[in-house]
């Protein structure tokens, strides 16, 4: 049939053979064409930048442009997948009910620096902050800064308390992770109000091997910037990884690696180990190490 000419465009979500392509110019820009792949352009995802044309029964896309990011997730095969492209950063969400472990932060944190995609911590349910839980919950975030991690605040609740979010958000695409309950359906809630996400509704469940096939959606939020949502992708940092990227993850060890008495330390007991060296002067706090070695054992139980 006949193609129009070459237009730009972006995948706002994805369904095997065939994509969503927001028209980005031409006759057709702001409009959301359903569309086929050429054969070598392989699996496109959501966030992807491509050249499409307009066909008799919606469009085609013939080229895609080099990713600056993506994530990828194993499929039955163990074979990794891409399952959104271009994300700029991943805002970790936590809060102070439920309570947030330091342990599953550092999990996301290590996701984030794998894909090489920013991390930013995003404290929310500020408004029940109080002297009881201020005593866990400021020390920790407090660790985190002090790796260099930004920290924002929010109150999914009080829209008043949101400008901090929206200005880090604004410019970006962003995706919102963390664990169940920190309010990550509500801040969606507050940032798109015509989209609704029902409170609850995109919550993952808590534990591994839940397979998901919603798949990832593009939004753009009125105050700028653009949100790449699904349950899949808010449980990405539960995803297999190895030990290796385990090590690099955490970013504030890095110093220290390779100067260990033995090649193959594994930083759990061996003696002249550089790691714990820098834990007993103090230049690696025993929470991160702590977590470190709890991801490796529960890594190795399941070998
Ligand atoms: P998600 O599982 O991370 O998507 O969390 P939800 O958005 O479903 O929120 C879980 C619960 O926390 C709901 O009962 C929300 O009403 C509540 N919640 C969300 N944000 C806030 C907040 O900023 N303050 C308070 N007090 N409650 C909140
Ligand atoms: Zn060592």
């Amino acid at each position: 049939g006949e193609l129009g000419p070459e237009q730009t465009g972006l995948v706002i979500s994805h369904f095997g053979k065939q994509v969503d392509v927001e028209a980005l110019t031409g006759d057709m820009a702001g409009n959301i064409v359903r569309c086929h792949l050429r054969t070598h352009l392989g699996q496109l995802v959501t966030g992807d930048q491509v050249i499409w044309r307009r066909s008799p029964d919606g469009g085609v896309v013939v080229a895609v442009t080099p990713r600056r990011s993506q994530l990828q997730r194993p499929n039955n095969q163990g074979e990794l997948k891409p399952v959104a492209a271009n994300i700029d950063q991943i805002i970790i969400t936590l809060a102070p009910e439920p309570r947030a472990h330091a342990n599953l932060i550092d999990r996301y944190l290590i996701a984030c620096e794998r894909s090489g995609i920013e991390p930013v911590l995003l404290l929310n349910k500020t408004d029940l902050i109080n002297d009881e839980n201020a005593a866990w919950l400021m020390p920790m975030l407090e660790i985190y800064q002090q790796i260099g991690y930004r920290i924002l605040h929010a109150s999914s609740t009080r829209d008043e308390s949101l400008g901090e979010l929206k200005a880090q958000l604004n410019g970006r695409i962003s995706v919102f992770v963390g664990q169940s309950g920190v309010g990550k359906s509500s801040l969606v809630n507050a940032l798109l109000p015509s989209v609704d996400l029902k409170v609850g509704e995109l919550s993952e469940q808590s534990g591994k091997g839940r397979h998901t096939t919603t798949t990832a959606r593009l939004f753009h939020m009125p105050d700028g910037g653009d949100l790449i949502d699904s349950p899949g992708i808010r449980e990405f940092a539960l995803w297999h990884m190895d030990e290796d990227e385990v090590l690099e993850g955490f970013v504030e060890f890095r110093p220290f690696i390779g100067h260990c008495r033995f090649r193959d330390c594994q930083h759990l007991q061996e003696p002249g180990c550089a790691l714990i060296a820098a834990v007993e002067r103090g230049d690696i706090t025993e929470q991160r190490f702590r977590s470190y070695r709890m991801i490796l054992n529960s890594m190795q139980e399941t070998l």
